[in-house]
């Protein structure tokens, strides 16, 4: 019975994804082993529900996860479930940007260092508590799409790391909203994505608002879903002015429209 999987476990590299159960009599918890942690499902309704991320650069093929499941008598029972990771292609592109942020002085690629690290330590933190209970939404009013997730990006005629966000259209001075409710990690300007606000928003789920003109919140503070975080602008590494907006789940580097196409519980 339980081997029904609502949902089938495909997914392409760069995908978030939704693990569903029905709900059962005498069954009180449900947990998938993802990336190192036991993801806990949330009941909702008639279903027990996670979401967790295919990496960008997963390896394509065939891959099974361990779910756990609890009964109210304390026995658990686990079962390996198959996902298949499908592959996408991701274009290169080729862009122009300040010679700065390509040959990096000995100061600026300590201070690119440092904060790889802080962001990374950031990633690597699992909070269990889950600070949303709606769905995600688009924090750019009116934006339906993003743009250049997955890229191979080569700068000023140089290869780095793929684009791990989606690009969306919007001016500087344009309001920035939450996507949901968490709590401020980082907020501050950093050299490649200049002012920054991480969102956790728990079980190893953040968002990410990247090159802002101004900065609205301040870590520690607990955002709901629409408020504002700041305005658009060009800090950092860009061509010009636009909203970078990324999404880790559980340092899975995920299309954050593939988050907000999931099916709604
Ligand atoms: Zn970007």
């Amino acid at each position: 019975m339980l081997s029904l999987l609502l949902a089938a476990l495909v997914a392409g590299q760069g995908q978030a994804l939704q693990l569903r159960y029905p709900v059962e009599p005498g069954l009180t918890g449900v947990s998938v082993r993802w990336s190192g942690h036991a993801v806990p499902f949330v009941r909702q309704d008639d279903r027990w529900l996670a979401i967790v991320g295919v990496d960008l650069d997963s390896r394509p093929g065939d891959h099974a996860v361990d779910v756990t499941f609890t009964y109210e008598d304390g026995r658990t029972r686990s079962q390996r479930e198959p996902i298949t990771v499908r592959p996408e292609q991701y274009p290169t592109t080729e862009l122009t940007v300040e010679e700065r942020y390509v040959e990096l002085s000995p100061e600026d690629q300590a201070r690119a260092d440092r904060e790889g690290a802080e962001t990374s330590a950031i990633y690597d933190t699992f909070t269990p508590a889950r600070y949303w209970t709606e769905t995600f939404e688009v924090p750019v009013e009116g934006a339906k799409d993003g743009r250049n997730f997955g890229h191979r990006r080569v700068f000023n005629g140089q290869p780095r790391a793929p684009h791990s966000g989606a690009d969306l259209r919007a001016r500087t001075g344009t309001p920035i909203y939450a996507a949901n409710r968490g709590r401020v990690v980082l907020a501050k300007g950093l050299f490649y994505s200049g002012n920054a606000v991480f969102v956790d928003h728990g079980q190893g789920l953040y968002t990410t608002y990247l090159h802002l003109s101004a900065i609205d919140v301040a870590v520690g503070d607990i955002v709901e879903r629409g408020q504002r975080l700041g305005l658009a602008g060009a800090t950092g590494r860009v061509t010009g002015p636009h909203l970078h907006w990324g999404v880790r789940i559980l340092d899975a580097r995920v299309d954050p429209f593939s988050l907000i196409r999931l099916p709604a519980p």
